[in-house]
């Protein structure tokens, strides 16, 4: 259950028990730890969000001087927020994640990327030589263990697929380096970069269900895709051939498309059970095809959801 506490009284000779303070740890965090790093096998830090926990990634593997080659088409805040970074030193390169990387002291891709879709080269990651970060928010542990694949670090925006319901911000990272992960808690305790106990929880929860929702989010997503495919109207369909994120491109404004959906809701985000659909050229700028909605296929019923994308499209 939730344990809203931040302070845990010490033993009867005055020693700290197993929690003192919530910004050092709480046990709902870590129940919640312990269930992720079951999955990714690895060990798990929880964080305030995908973006902190990116945010401590970064402090801990970079610094001024070094070099992060991060995926091109990748989640855009990621980068936003690496650029942050530069003001202290760091230098940050954009480069093709399905190609070998560049020089860098850490490689960070996504798998697969958001919302490009593209997949890293695992071989040319492990031959390179720096520490890689593998956000794999979009895949989730069903369909991939990164740690497996040669990542030193899988990072997570807990907010999308593995709580699963739009209702908590919260960011994981999964290691099997010692070394780096007492760095990263060292960090997430002296920054303050926790995650509250109530969307630990919601983690919790969301565990449980995970592989159902992702089987499901599959099947579905994969026959929309084949007729998004099929559709006049569309002219490139990117879909991985798991989990729940289509992005396909339209010819002309989409605007007209994404207003239009009445199941399928406006709104920004992936992961949830809610089916979400948006343009994300209005976000990220000419990175992006300006005819690309990014849809993220919830559990709702197929033919559904294709009616109100169908009506949407026009035909
Ligand atoms: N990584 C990916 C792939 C994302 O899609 C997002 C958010 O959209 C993030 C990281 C950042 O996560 P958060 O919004 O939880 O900070």
């Amino acid at each position: 259950m939730i344990d809203r506490s931040t302070v845990w009284p010490y033993d009867e000779r005055g020693e700290p028990r197993d929690f003192v303070y919530q910004r050092y740890g709480h046990p709902t965090g870590t129940a919640a730890e312990r269930a992720l790093g079951e999955l990714e096998g690895g060990e798990t830090l929880l964080f305030g969000s995908g973006t902190t926990a990116a945010t401590a990634c970064a402090l801990a593997l970079g610094g001024p001087g070094s070099t992060v080659a991060l995926a091109e088409g990748a989640y855009f805040g990621t980068g936003v927020m690496l650029r942050e970074l530069e003001r202290w030193g760091l230098r940050v390169v954009e480069f093709d994640q399905t190609r070998p990387p560049p020089p860098a002291e850490v490689v960070w891709v996504e798998s697969p990327a958001n919302p490009t879709l593209t997949s890293p080269a695992w071989e040319a990651l492990r031959a390179h030589g720096a520490r890689v970060v593998c956000d794999a928010t979009l895949s989730t542990p069903v369909y991939l263990r990164a740690l497996d694949r040669g990542a030193d670090v899988v990072l997570h925006s807990a907010t999308k697929y593995l709580t699963g319901h739009h209702d908590a911000l919260i960011g994981a990272l999964v290691t099997r380096d010692r070394a780096l992960l007492e760095r990263l808690r060292e960090l997430r305790t002296r920054l303050g970069l926790g995650v509250a106990p109530d969307a630990a929880f919601a983690l919790q929860q969301g565990l449980e269900t995970l592989e159902v929702r992702m089987r499901r989010h599959t099947e579905t997503a994969t026959e929309l895709a084949r007729r998004l495919e099929a559709h006049p109207r569309v002219v490139r369909v990117r879909y991985p051939g798991f989990a729940g994120v289509i992005s396909f491109d339209v010819e002309g404004d989409p605007l007209p498309i994404e207003t239009a959906t009445t199941l399928i809701r406006n709104q920004t985000s992936l992961g949830g059970v809610v089916s979400s659909i948006e343009s994300r050229h209005r976000w990220e700028g000419d990175r992006i095809p300006r005819g690309l909605l990014r849809l993220s296929v919830g559990l709702e019923d197929v033919d559904a959801l294709w009616a109100d994308l169908e009506a949407a499209l026009g035909s």
